[in-house]
C-alpha cells in the first residue's frame, strides 16, 4: 500500500510549488492573518510554512497524515461540493510518502505548542529511538509545517529538476498570488539564508499595493477595480484590471475560482482576445479575476494537481466577464 500511496502523492505534487499550494491553502482556510515562507534549494530541500491561525489539536496529530483525514467536512451534505472545492484531507497524507515532514502546533486553548513528525502517512520518531508521541515545545499559537528533502525517495522525479532557482520562482510566484488575493493577511517569502524578503506584504496593505509590490508594472498603466454579479449565468466576480501595457515580459493573470488559484484556458483566451482589441501589438496587461460560482459547477479532476479547471457554462461566464471587464476598462479611456 506504501508503494500506491506514494505514486499517488508523486501524481498530486510534482514540483515543490504544488506541496507549497497546499500547505498556503490549509493555512487560509485556519483562518491565519500571517504567513511566513523560508525556502531553501528550490523547496527540495526545505519548504517551511509558518501560521498564526487556529492551530490543530493535539489529539487530532496521530492521524494527521492519515488520507482522507479533514475538518473541512462537517455534513455528509457538504461531502459532494467540498470535494470540488480541494478539500479531500491527501496533501499532508501526500506529503508524508514523499518527505520529511514535521509539524509545530499549538491551538489557542493549548497551553503549550506540540510538534510530531511523520512518515508515510503515520507519526514516527522524532530522532531514531525515540517514541511516536508528539512532543511538547514551546510556541506561539498557529501552525509550522516544515518538509524536508522532498522526493528523497523518489529519485526519477527528483532528478528531472533542472534548476533549484526555477522551482523558487514559482514558489514566490505562487505566494504573490495568494498574497494578492487574501488580501488581510501578511505574507512573506524568502530564501534561506538571504537576509532579503522577496515577498513582504503587511496585513494592512491594499489590493493595488499588494499588486504593485508583487508584480510592480508600468505606472502608466492605472488598475481599476471591476465588481460584477450576474444573475443570468449565477456567479459574481471582482477584481483589477490595466488598461495600459503593464509588463514588459508577458500577460499576467490572476485567477481565482471560490478562493482557489487555478488556470482556466478558457477565461485566458478570453481576454486576450478581448484585450487584442484594446491594447496596442504585443501589449502585456495585467488581470486578477476573483470568481464566485456554485462550486457544483466546477470541475477540478482534469488533471491530478487540480490546477487547470473546467466548469460549467465556461464559454458564457468568460463572455460575460470580459464584456463586463472591458466596458470598465472604457469608462476611464474616454
Ligand atoms: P484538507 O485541507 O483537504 O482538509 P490537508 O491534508 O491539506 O486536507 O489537511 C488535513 C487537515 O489538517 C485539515 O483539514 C486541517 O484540519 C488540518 N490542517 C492542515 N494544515 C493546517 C494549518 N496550517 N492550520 C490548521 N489546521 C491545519
Ligand atoms: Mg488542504
Amino acid at each position: 500500500p506504501n508503494v500506491v500511496n506514494k505514486i499517488a502523492a508523486g501524481e498530486i505534487i510534482i514540483a515543490p510549488v504544488h506541496a507549497l499550494k497546499e500547505l498556503v491553502e490549509n493555512a487560509v482556510d485556519a483562518g491565519s492573518t500571517m504567513l511566513e515562507v523560508l525556502v531553501k534549494d528550490g523547496g527540495l530541500k526545505l519548504l517551511q510554512i509558518t501560521d498564526n491561525g487556529c492551530g490543530i489539536d493535539k489529539e487530532d496529530l496521530a492521524i494527521l497524515c492519515e488520507r482522507f483525514t479533514t475538518s473541512k467536512l462537517q455534513t455528509f451534505e457538504d461531502l459532494e461540493s467540498i470535494q470540488t472545492y480541494g478539500f479531500r484531507g491527501e496533501a499532508l497524507a501526500s506529503i508524508s510518502h514523499i518527505a520529511h515532514l514535521t509539524v509545530t502546533t499549538r491551538t489557542k486553548d493549548s497551553d503549550s505548542a506540540w510538534r510530531a513528525y511523520y512518515e508515510a502517512g503515520k507519526l514516527a520518531p522524532i530522532k531514531p529511538g525515540q517514541g511516536l508521541e508528539p512532543r511538547r515545545v514551546a510556541g506561539r499559537q498557529g501552525t509550522q509545517i516544515t518538509v524536508e528533502d522532498l522526493f528523497y525517495n523518489v529519485p526519477t522525479r527528483r532528478r528531472a529538476f533542472r534548476s533549484t532557482s526555477e522551482e523558487y520562482n514559482k514558489i514566490v510566484d505562487m505566494i504573490g498570488r495568494y498574497a494578492v488575493h487574501c488580501s488581510h493577511v501578511a505574507f512573506a517569502c524568502k530564501k534561506h539564508g538571504e537576509s532579503s524578503a522577496s515577498i513582504s506584504i503587511q496585513a494592512t496593505a491594499s489590493t493595488v499595493d499588494r499588486i504593485r509590490h508583487v508584480y510592480g508594472g508600468a505606472m502608466a498603466s492605472e488598475l481599476l477595480p471591476f465588481e460584477t454579479e450576474d444573475s443570468r449565468w449565477a456567479f459574481k466576480a471582482s477584481g483589477w484590471a490595466t488598461n495600459a501595457n503593464f509588463s514588459m515580459k508577458r500577460t499576467t493573470l490572476l485567477l481565482f475560482i471560490n478562493g482557489r488559484s487555478v488556470e482556466s484556458t478558457n477565461i485566458r483566451k478570453m481576454l486576450d482576445e478581448m484585450y487584442a482589441a484594446l491594447l496596442p501589438k504585443n501589449s502585456h496587461p495585467f488581470v486578477y479575476l476573483s470568481l464566485e460560482i456554485d462550486p457544483q459547477r466546477v470541475d477540478v479532476n482534469v488533471h491530478p494537481t487540480k490546477r487547470q479547471v473546467n466548469f460549467l457554462n465556461e464559454d458564457e461566464i468568460s463572455r460575460a466577464l470580459c464584456e463586463h471587464i472591458s466596458a470598465k476598462l472604457a469608462e476611464v479611456d474616454t
